[in-house]
């Protein structure tokens, strides 16, 4: 494998583990071995660092909340895919509003999501967060939560099953890969 092929490898989609994956693999290898070093776009390299270590500012708010903690545990284990829930803004890149946002919440999700570093990104998980839900006509409940934060993905459902998360998880991931820059966002 040459340089250009390392460079295309990089700005593929992650390759399934298989008879490809080892391709790659054994092709950078090769290259390190024969050169000390590859080519790959810095760009490239900053989103692939970025989409695998997504640490989210968990938001459960209400029931859906329920179903983000699914998608934590052993089952779908998103630990594996680098996402570790972090309890501190200031650690975090990706909210995940999972639940009912009430007026009197609201302030409370956009100090938080101010506290987060750029480049920051939002899930909104669940009809309530997507636009009010059950609640849409309540007197006490935001109608989305894209009117305090910027959205970057909604994941519908009431609820939205873990898979479901998981999925818009990896939206996101795709999003960042198509549009990622290494400037802060
Ligand atoms: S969308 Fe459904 S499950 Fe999720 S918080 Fe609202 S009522 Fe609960």
């Amino acid at each position: 494998m040459n340089a250009s092929d390392t460079t295309i490898a990089w700005n593929r989609d992650p390759l399934p583990p298989g008879p490809a994956q080892d391709a790659v693999i054994k092709g950078i290898t090769g290259e390190i071995e024969n050169k000390g070093f590859v080519i790959a776009q810095m760009d490239k390299l900053v989103n692939w660092a970025r989409t695998g270590s997504l640490w989210p500012m968990t938001f459960g708010l209400a029931c859906c909340a329920i179903e983000m903690i699914h998608a934590y545990m052993p089952r779908y284990d998103l630990d594996r895919l680098g996402i570790i829930p972090r309890a501190s803004p200031r650690q975090s890149d990706v909210m995940i509003v999972a639940g009912t946002l009430t007026n009197k919440m609201a302030p409370a999700l956009r100090r938080v999501y101010d506290q987060m570093p750029e480049p920051r990104w939002v899930i909104s998980m669940g009809s309530c967060a997507n636009g009010g839900g059950y609640y849409h006509f309540s007197y006490s409940v935001v109608r989305g939560c894209d009117r305090v934060v910027p959205v970057d993905v909604y994941v519908p459902g009431c609820p939205p099953t873990a898979e479901a998360l998981v999925y818009g998880i990896m939206q996101l991931q795709k999003k960042i890969r198509r549009t990622g820059t290494i400037l802060r966002g």
